[in-house]
């Protein structure tokens, strides 16, 4: 891994584009807020972006079947962390399925290989940070990072 600083919101402005076919295709819209104008983190910029593809990859994927599906990103700083939100509009997860998601390879997909969270929840602990679920079944869920301006040494 290599943290150094670079544009977050960049970044977030390329994913969007890497989206937009996709999401055009399937009339799913996405939301993108970033609260401030220019958004540096200290991270590695290939392993974030991995991240923020897979949380958007599986939002994309609780949306398929669904009319109406809409994606939030929004990405604030606050003090000395950075917040990234992913929201969808899709069906949510069962309560007691709220924590198993993170385990390696556990899927709910007949295609799915259940390591796209299980990573990115490492890789954000390797940076100091936490990737977080909040989800209402039938309703909505949200995925939470929260960064340390400085990712420190690793
Ligand atoms: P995979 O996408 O290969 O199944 P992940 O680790 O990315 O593996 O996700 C694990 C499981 O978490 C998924 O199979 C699905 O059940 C659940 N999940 C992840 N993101 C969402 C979401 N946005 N809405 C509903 N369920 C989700
Ligand atoms: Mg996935």
């Amino acid at each position: 891994p290599n943290p150094k600083p670079f544009s977050l919101s960049h970044q977030v402005r390329n994913i969007e584009l890497l989206f937009q076919s996709d999401l055009q295709r399937l009339q799913i819209g996405l939301n993108v807020y970033l609260y401030q104008e220019e958004i540096t983190v200290d991270a590695d910029e290939e392993l974030l972006s991995q991240v923020l593809i897979n949380l958007l990859k599986n939002a994309i994927e609780a949306l398929d079947e669904q009319d109406n599906g809409e994606i939030t990103l929004a990405v604030k700083q606050s003090g000395n962390t950075t917040l990234i939100e992913i929201t969808d509009n899709g069906p949510g997860i069962p309560y007691d399925l709220q924590e198993d998601i993170f385990v390696p390879f556990f899927t709910t997909k007949s295609q799915g290989s259940g390591i796209g969270l299980s990573l990115s929840r490492q890789i954000i602990r390797m940076h100091g940070g936490e990737l977080q679920v909040y989800s209402q079944p039938y309703a909505e869920t949200r995925f939470t990072i929260s960064l340390p301006s400085t990712a420190g040494n690793f």
